[in-house]
């Protein structure tokens, strides 16, 4: 996967900034670590939550942001661009 050699500055998967991870990233398989997901979704080469779909993502990523206390409409605005992230591009 050559998008594996890009720089991502947030998870492309739930599109949570890396700097918010308290692990920092995902991990490979190797145990090296992956700078495209996070360690919430990407954990020694897997997702957590392989049979996640999209909408599932951006239900969960809403009830995140609200629990964090942002409002309805910022809330939608950054989950719309869960769609976005390398995992979800078809
Ligand atoms: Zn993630």
């Amino acid at each position: 996967m050559e998008t594996t050699m890009k720089k991502f500055k947030r998870c492309q998967s739930c599109g949570m900034p890396f700097k918010k991870d308290p692990k920092g990233s995902g991990t490979n398989s190797d145990g090296t670590k992956n700078n495209m997901y996070c360690s919430y979704c990407f954990i020694n080469g897997e997702f957590l939550q392989p049979d996640m779909t999209l909408e599932e993502m951006e239900a969960l990523v809403k009830e995140k942001m609200k629990e964090m206390g942002m409002h309805g409409f910022i809330a939608k605005l950054l989950t719309m661009g869960t769609a976005k992230l390398e995992r979800w591009k078809k």
